[in-house]
């Protein structure tokens, strides 16, 4: 049985910390790197649940994609929402990693893993990592689909594929028009319109798109904008935790480990319930504009 300190090692040959936006807080948050690891449980979101889930697994390690702690803390009191789960890990010898923007950006990541449960192939990153000879390393990934597919026929597809969520798959655009092209970036991606502009694809799968940024990127004069998914957030990255769990078996594998991988089929996603809209009747025309 390995030291958690040698999986520590392995985990971060895989998703460098220094690879990580400065703004990121990843790495390991709690967790005696001389204890032994047997086995280690991988989820998106370090919330109680989660954390329940790990020691009623009898878990060793718990592997989250989002950080506990973001910014600093003065406290790690049980009365607070994240003291309680650091005192529930500690107590039940779990150790807490984190990768974040370093899994985002890894090859593979977080996106070629959105890309595979969506059966894609990958031509490239959406916007490539400048330090990577190979030009495979990036934030969100281009990709073809496997056929045409119309855009209700996408959202469809997307929403089988994804695990379920309360939210399920929005999206923007003419839903009768053609999708041969996507680019897919797990959580939030609306930051990245310019880069899915520039690479000229037919639709844009990403999750929290907020109104303004939406709007503003199906409006356009000449090129004919791309349609957009929108996504929950937990489901967007909920694949990553499967490439990363094989990740690390193939590492145990070659260090005969005996490691014993699980991932979290808890729905963290903190929206819970949704009503489609009643579709609009046919009114009067009394007040209709004229
Ligand atoms: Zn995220």
């Amino acid at each position: 049985m390995p030291a958690l300190s040698e999986v520590l090692t392995a985990l971060d040959a895989l998703w460098p910390a220094e690879r990580a936006e400065g703004w990121d807080a990843v790495g390991t948050v709690c967790g005696d790197p001389a204890a032994q690891v047997e086995r280690v449980l991988f989820a998106v979101d370090p919330v109680q649940a989660i954390a329940d889930e790990a020691v009623s697994l009898g878990a060793d390690l718990l592997v989250t994609h989002h950080p506990l702690y973001l910014r600093g803390t003065t406290t790690v009191a049980a009365s607070t929402v994240k003291g309680k789960v650091v005192h529930t890990l500690i107590r039940g010898g779990i150790a807490l990693h984190v990768a974040h923007t370093n899994a985002d950006t890894a090859d593979p990541g977080v996106s070629d893993a959105l890309a595979g449960a969506l059966d894609l192939r990958i031509t490239g990153p959406l916007v490539p990592d400048a330090t990577d000879p190979h030009g495979r390393r990036g934030l969100g990934r281009i990709c073809e689909l496997p056929h045409p597919m119309t855009l209700a026929e996408l959202t469809a597809h997307a929403a089988a594929r994804l695990p379920a969520t309360a939210q399920g798959i929005r999206a923007a655009g003419d839903p009768e028009r053609v999708i041969r092209t996507l680019a897919v970036s797990g959580g939030s991606g609306d930051s990245l319109f310019d880069a899915v502009r520039a690479a000229g694809v037919d639709a844009f799968l990403t999750a929290d798109l907020r109104h303004h940024p939406a709007s503003e990127a199906t409006q356009s004069v000449g090129a004919v904008p791309p349609a957009l998914l929108d996504a929950a957030h937990w489901a967007t990255e909920w694949p990553w935790c499967e490439q990363a769990a094989a990740q690390l078996d193939a590492v145990s594998d070659r260090h005969g480990w005996g490691l014993r991988t699980h991932v979290s089929r808890t729905v963290t996603d903190p929206w819970t319930a949704h009503a489609a809209s009643v579709p609009p009747t046919p009114t009067h025309t009394t007040g209709a504009p004229r």
